[in-house]
């Protein structure tokens, strides 16, 4: 029967694993106001937007009201921050309302992030400011329209109260919607514990929600450790194609469901250089965008670690299949990035092996190519597509290398496979403006939007690039601006909030 509740909640989690989380209440604020809910994401979920977008709505999502069938929990979990190992972190300003089952059927938690202290707070005030939430909230979102799996926002409001970091900031809280929020670091809790049967019991659990496939395999945890791999390896690839960069790649930080999760001090690199880093706390480069495909092997060597004790009674046996499983990440990681950077320069489906490898060649002689010219990683690709079109377009994707020349050796040997592949021009550039987008969020664009609603109470450039970045492969001429080169932005950092 349809619930006259706003959210028909189904809360397995708190059902299904207790000593797994604590009771956790929202704590009222002064004057809360609706930013945004986010109608076409309500939707999908099946819940009535002009219901969250009420008083009562708004009083959910700053947490005033609990809503019926809420069962509103903290989660526990562990983490490597850095590389340094901390036993118990778990939602210090986060709080799990439930989960609803949306109309494609499939499960999501809604959970509020700067809702107030929890157990786990320890000496934080549980808070988000402003800024942070609409970079969650715009950043998540653009990364989900470009197809990308992610947590979603489902709303933001302003709590009418200052928060206090270097300075004070405005108040605000997120509500985030995600396929679960169990993390490599909530079996790490466990682990570290030497909580064996708690372990399984979420390995189970992880498995009916985000692996059902797997169920009935064999030796399910060997699957399930394959699994995570190969969707964190799919996940990486998909990040780098785009130039994101998560920041803050903690394993705390990592969904088992191969979704982007945590939104802090991420950003997307303009001028291409692997070893790019905006995060202020990343003194030595550990989460560069360069590093990320490393440091997820790395957080699944500590996922398989958590792993060894189901995965077989003999502890040898159990660490080599979990070395096995590891061993794959590298190629797996790779064949999803070159079948994505081959596509990026529009020449997928090679005929044979031989046309692939000299494609790769090809692709990767472009991000030399560009590393060395500081060539904007986004434009190079969309206009290389309107390039691949028509031969008088070249000027705009040239201008972007400092090198010229060497972008014109490069587009020679490009034009010659793109001849030889005997695809029309303009069918060649459709395809490559479905994988290259024209639309990312800029950091000058995020910026922007921050400082207009922090200082101005101005939301409504927060809302016309939201706009914008939900359709990131279409032209979109109207809004050309947004998709120029950007300022030089020297020495830009961005913070974990
Ligand atoms: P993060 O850097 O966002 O991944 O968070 C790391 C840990 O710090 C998690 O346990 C968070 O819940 C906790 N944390 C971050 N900010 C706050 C805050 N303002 N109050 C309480 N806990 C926080
Ligand atoms: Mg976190
Ligand atoms: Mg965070």
């Amino acid at each position: 029967a349809p619930s006259s509740a706003p959210f028909p909640f189904d809360n397995s989690y708190a059902r299904d694993l207790p000593g797994f989380y604590a009771p956790a209440q929202p704590t009222p604020v002064t004057a809360p106001a609706l930013v945004k809910v986010n109608t076409g994401l309500a939707e999908e979920l099946g819940l009535d937007p002009m219901t969250l977008a009420t008083p009562e709505g708004v009083a959910v999502f700053a947490g005033q009201r609990v809503p019926e069938g809420a069962e509103p929990i903290a989660l526990a979990y562990a983490g490597h921050q850095f590389g340094h190992f901390s036993p118990q972190l778990g939602d210090g300003r986060a709080i799990l309302l439930g989960e609803v089952v949306g109309r494609d059927g499939r499960r999501r938690d809604i959970q509020l992030k700067g809702s107030g202290p929890t157990p786990f707070s320890r000496r934080g005030d549980g808070r988000a400011a402003l800024g942070p939430v609409l970079r969650e909230y715009t950043v998540s979102e653009a990364m989900a329209a470009l197809g990308i799996p992610t947590t979603r926002a489902l709303a933001a409001v302003t709590t009418g109260e200052p928060i206090v970091r270097e300075r004070a900031l405005p108040g605000a809280v997120l509500t985030r919607v995600a396929a679960s929020h169990i993390r490599i670091g909530t079996f790490q809790f466990f682990a570290a514990r030497k909580a064996t049967d708690a372990v399984r019991q979420l390995a189970d659990y992880t498995i009916a929600r985000h692996y059902p496939d797997i169920a009935g395999a064999p030796r399910p945890y060997h699957a399930l450790l394959d699994a995570v791999i190969d969707r964190q390896a799919a996940l990486v690839a998909r990040w780098l194609l785009v130039g994101f960069i998560h920041g803050v790649m903690n394993t705390d930080n990592m969904s088992v469901s191969g979704e982007t999760i945590d939104y802090g001090p991420c950003a997307f690199l303009d001028a291409y250089d692997p070893s790019t880093v905006f995060s202020s706390i990343d003194q030595m480069g550990r989460y560069a965008y360069g590093n990320q495909p490393d440091i997820a092997h790395w957080n699944l060597a500590r996922f398989a670690e958590c792993l060894i004790p189901l995965l077989d009674e003999d502890k040898d046996a159990a660490i080599a299949a979990a070395n096995d499983a590891l061993g794959r990440f590298p190629t797996r990681f790779k064949a999803a990035h070159h079948a994505g950077l081959i596509a990026k320069i529009g020449l997928d489906g090679a005929p044979d092996e031989a046309v692939a490898e000299a494609d790769l060649a090809l692709a990767l002689d472009l991000l030399a190519v560009m590393a060395a010219s500081k060539a904007d990683f986004t434009l190079t690709f969309r206009r290389l597509g309107a390039f691949a079109a028509d031969p008088e377009a070249e000027g705009s994707v040239r201008d972007l290398f400092l090198d010229r020349e060497a972008f014109d050796a490069w587009a020679m040997r490009w034009r010659e496979r793109l001849d030889a592949r005997g695809r029309d021009g303009a069918a060649v550039r459709a395809a490559m403006d479905r994988v290259n987008p024209a639309f990312i969020p800029r950091n000058h664009l995020v910026e922007a939007v921050i400082t207009a609603a922090i200082e101005r109470g101005d939301f409504s450039p927060f809302e016309e690039l939201n706009k914008v970045l939900a359709r990131p492969y279409e032209d979109q001429p109207a809004f050309a601006a947004y998709a120029e080169l950007p300022p030089q932005m020297e020495g830009y950092q961005t913070f974990c909030g």
